[in-house]
């Protein structure tokens, strides 16, 4: 799980990988013999007993930063990723976080990332905990991010990535009623389609602290159905 790949100076909630950084991580999953690809096709390959050498790469809240720093590192690779946009943001700014303000996507720059091969996905309107959402404001939330991505791209939006990671009984179930194949989560059994459980990846993690983190999540995972 990245959020944005930048030249950062303030980076309160860790939430920004170095370019450099970046391309060191993904040339270090190559040189294992991995290959990064978006969530979809991970769900796709692992229903066909074909993800052993498969890594699922996420990008949340749709930082303008993917297309200049990350697309090109993976597209050079053949990896693909999922992006988890905030479809009330686009082109517009990460106003519901406390952090630093940086640019999200446009519809142009989504619709290259979509052409450039990557998964774009939803990850709400608003940027709101769905927990702590009323009935009507949740299932807006889910039907209303997904139809505007679909008519943006012209193509399904079968993912979603609970905004803050923030998830419950409910909100699962409404995700998956709304017809979404899967759902992002962070910390979870991982067990459940609809709340895959994901690895913060970060500036920090070099060479070393990737394979740990990878043989980690690999054993948390393997209850997924
Ligand atoms: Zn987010």
């Amino acid at each position: 799980m990245y959020h944005s790949v930048d030249h950062c100076l303030e980076d309160p909630h860790l939430v920004t990988v170095t370019p450099g950084r970046f391309e060191r991580q993904m040339r270090g999953l190559e040189a294992a013999g991995l290959r990064g690809v978006g969530v979809a096709e991970l769900l796709a390959a692992k229903a066909a007993g074909r993800h052993r050498r498969l890594v699922g790469l996420t990008f949340d809240d749709g930082y303008a930063d993917f297309v200049r720093h990350a697309v090109p590192v993976l597209a050079r690779r053949g990896f693909t990723a999922t992006v988890f946009v905030v479809t009330g943001e686009i082109g517009g700014r990460n106003a519901w976080d406390t952090g630093p303000r940086k640019p999200l996507m446009d519809a142009g720059q989504l619709r290259a990332a979509a052409e450039a091969g990557m998964e774009v996905a939803s990850h709400g309107v608003r940027h709101v905990s769905l927990p702590e959402a009323g009935d009507d404001e949740l299932a807006a939330e889910l039907r209303d991010s997904r139809a505007h991505l679909e008519d943006l791209l012209q193509r399904p939006v079968p993912g979603f990535a609970y905004p803050y990671g923030n998830i419950s009984p409910r909100v699962v179930r409404a995700v998956r009623d709304a017809g979404y194949d899967y759902g992002c989560a962070i910390w979870t059994s991982g067990a459940d389609r609809h709340a895959l459980a994901r690895t913060y990846i970060g500036e920090r993690d070099g060479a070393l602290r990737m394979r740990l983190k990878f043989a980690r999540h690999r054993f948390r995972q393997r209850r997924l159905r």
